[in-house]
């Protein structure tokens, strides 16, 4: 210090000596860092001529100091001084600090990286959850930012963070069945939003709840208040194909539907033919009594114990067994609603023995009689036994649908499935 100011003293001698030697002097102005700010007062002037320079801070950095080479020359913003000769002059900056709060949701803590939160100063700070809970997310004014527990960013302003932790047992496990995703997110107050979003080709149908295999959405975006684990799967399917259920060779199976199709021609079965009178399309009513005769002077008695049954009904039915034996299991053996060939009304069921709707079924006199007889007056058997990888559905021996006789004759004779071959049948149309 002392040594400059005895230069200094030795310049203003040698300018008193010699003051014409120059009438103006430089001052140069510099920002550190270069961004951090704008000068003014830079420039060309005369020497003794009185000069304020001044540092206008850019947001997010503070003003510190004008230096001139190693010496602090000010500390205000504003520097006022006398050209005596030609100078540098640095102004000084420093990035702002920020404060950076964090909250815990749930039971957890906070690790932050080293440094104070600066201006533009990549921060680190990681979510710690205490035995027993799990993190979630990082939320800020109620939206989700993150959800990794380690949140890197750069500040640029104050932060309150706040990191939500749940308890173990709040988990949800997710399942995606092929065909799409799911977007999940959750909110301070534990409700879960699950979005499913398909694949190109396909649709979603149905969140399942996998602990009561029950549907427990038909929605894409499903939400609820989590208050327990629960382990749920997001269906997917290839988008089914809408048929005219009015085709007699229309193909019903889980890849298609006849929507709510209703036919125009049903007729009541006599009681001879039906005990329960039930419905079925005008030509399979005919079909029936030719059979049913051709049956009884074989000695077997045919009785239709299920005939036609609308949409609702079979939503209705199919619910029914949802409920009863949860949804992959009804699914074997139950079609959902536009899926059932009973819908077509060409469908029948039959039975009023002791073992009706059982594999037995197919020992009694009527279901070995059918299954030796139908095809010849148009019907076929639509679940036959080990086929269930090919139709969906496990062995029906009581379930027959009409198709014409010309047609029944030839699906027999084809040995297909009756889905394969009317699937063939509306390819080569
Ligand atoms: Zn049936």
């Amino acid at each position: 210090m002392y040594r400059n100011w005895l230069l200094f003293l030795l310049i203003l001698s040698a300018l008193a000596i010699f003051p014409g030697c120059s009438s103006s002097v430089d001052v140069t102005v510099a920002a550190a860092p270069a961004e951090a700010a704008e000068l003014n007062g830079g420039g060309i002037y005369n020497r003794g001529e009185e000069v304020t320079v001044s540092a206008v801070p850019q947001p997010g950095w503070e003003f510190v100091s004008w230096t001139q080479g190693e010496e602090v020359v000010a500390e205000t913003r504003e520097y006022t001084f006398v050209a005596r000769s030609s100078i540098s002059l640095t102004a000084n900056f420093r990035p702002l600090e920020y404060a950076v709060t964090a909250f815990a949701q749930g039971q957890g803590s906070f690790l932050y990286s080293e440094e104070t939160p600066r201006h533009g100063v990549a921060y680190v700070i990681t979510a710690r959850p205490e035995k027993g809970y799990r993190f979630v997310c990082w939320l800020e004014d109620g939206e989700v930012i993150s959800t990794e527990a380690e949140y890197a960013f750069v500040p640029y302003g104050d932060r309150e963070l706040t990191a939500m932790f749940l308890p173990e047992e709040y988990r949800v496990d997710l399942t995606v069945d092929a065909g799409g995703e799911v977007e999940e997110s959750w909110t301070p107050d534990a409700v879960v939003t699950l979005a499913a979003v398909p694949q190109e080709g396909y649709e979603f149908f149905g969140w399942v709840d996998m602990e009561s295999q029950q549907e427990v959405s038909l929605q894409e975006v499903y939400s609820f208040t989590c208050t327990k684990t629960r382990t749920l799967m997001a269906r997917f399917r290839k988008e089914v194909v809408p048929v005219d259920g009015s085709n007699l060779i229309a193909v019903v199976g889980k890849a298609t539907t006849i929507g709510k199709y209703a036919p125009k021609d049903l007729v009541t079965l006599p009681s001879n033919l039906s005990v329960k009178g039930r419905r079925v399309r005008q030509q399979v009513a005919d079909a029936l009594a030719v059979m049913a005769e051709a049956a009884l002077a074989d000695g077997v008695k045919l009785n239709v114990d299920s005939g036609y049954r609308s949409y609702q009904t079979q939503y209705d039915l199919f619910y029914r067994y949802v409920k009863r034996d949860g949804v992959f299991k009804a699914e074997t053996y139950s079609a959902r609603p536009g899926q059932s060939e009973h819908q077509l009304g060409t469908a029948v069921d039959f039975g009023g023995t002791n073992r009706d709707y059982s594999d037995g079924f197919a020992d009694t006199a009527q279901g070995k009689w059918l299954l030796a007889n139908a095809h010849k007056y148009g019907f076929a058997l639509s679940y036959p036994k080990g086929k269930q990888e090919i139709t969906g559905y496990k062995y029906e021996p009581w379930h027959y649908r009409y198709i014409g006789v010309e047609l029944a004759m030839e699906w027999k004779e084809s040995g297909l499935t009756l889905i394969e071959f009317l699937q063939q049948k509306n390819q080569a149309e």
